[in-house]
């Protein structure tokens, strides 16, 4: 349904991804680990048109997809939810919500999708009339995460979610990712916490300097030797 085939690009013309290929297939949860500066959060501004290709092309549900405005790709179906969480924490809630839902076709699955997220997180429905602003980190995550599924995607890209979040949090932001891949969404996930998204993730590729270097069942990454060494130091 996602598929990045030998995608190169860069900033400035400094190459940063080197012949990206993989895969996301309808309802898949696909991690992508990786060190800091491997290129991670470029594969998925590349994915969201955010960044062109310079070589190589994406495809979702069989149309390419490389070269479209980013409103398009997310009226396609593609949702981002970048790191950082980018509210608007001078708005409430419920009107952080809404401006996810800003393309057509989420216009239309507008009641569906707050209903969605509201049971997803009760604790959003609670704090709805709360200016965003004012909400803990945990909160303003899944707030961000909530409003990523009000552009109704099929595929969803999380840049590390639990980025920042305490241990207990942490835990949390897992299963609301599995959650939301049990609602049938394809989930590309990149994480700095590679045990834990190799855990839960039924496939994975691990990025090294822009160039995927491995790829796999995520519990069977997590056994290689190399892979543990290199990115959870035993
Ligand atoms: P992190 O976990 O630190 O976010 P990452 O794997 O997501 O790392 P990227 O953010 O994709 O990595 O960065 C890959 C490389 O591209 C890094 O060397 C970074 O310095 C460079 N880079 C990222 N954004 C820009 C930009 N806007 N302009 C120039 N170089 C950039």
């Amino acid at each position: 349904m996602l598929r990045l085939d030998g995608v190169t690009t860069g900033y400035h013309r400094v190459p940063v991804l080197r012949a990206v290929s993989l895969e996301v297939s309808p309802g898949e949860l696909v991690a992508l680990v990786g060190a800091n500066g491997a290129g991670k959060t470029t594969v998925l501004r590349t994915i969201s048109g955010l960044v062109r290709p310079w070589e190589g092309s994406i495809w979702l549900d069989g149309a390419r997809i490389d070269g479209r405005a980013p409103h398009e790709i997310v009226e396609a179906g593609l949702g981002h939810i970048p790191e950082g969480r980018r509210l608007f924490p001078d708005m409430t809630v419920r009107e952080n919500l809404e401006l996810g839902a800003y393309t057509a076709r989420a216009k239309a699955a507008k009641r569906r999708n707050l209903a969605l997220a509201y049971a997803m997180f009760p604790v959003l429905r609670e704090r709805s009339a709360q200016l965003a602003g004012t909400l803990s980190g945990g909160e303003q995550q899944m707030l961000a995460i909530a409003r990523g599924l009000m552009s109704s995607p099929r595929v969803l890209l999380l840049d590390e979610p639990s980025l920042g979040l305490a241990p207990r949090l942490v835990q949390r932001i897992f299963e609301v990712v599995a959650a939301i891949n049990a609602e049938g969404i394809a989930v590309l996930l990149v994480e700095q916490n590679v045990q834990h998204a190799l855990a839960l993730a039924r496939r994975a590729y691990v990025i090294e300097n822009g160039t995927i270097v491995a790829q796999g069942e995520g519990r069977a990454l997590l056994q290689q030797d190399g892979l543990r060494r290199a990115y959870l130091g035993y």
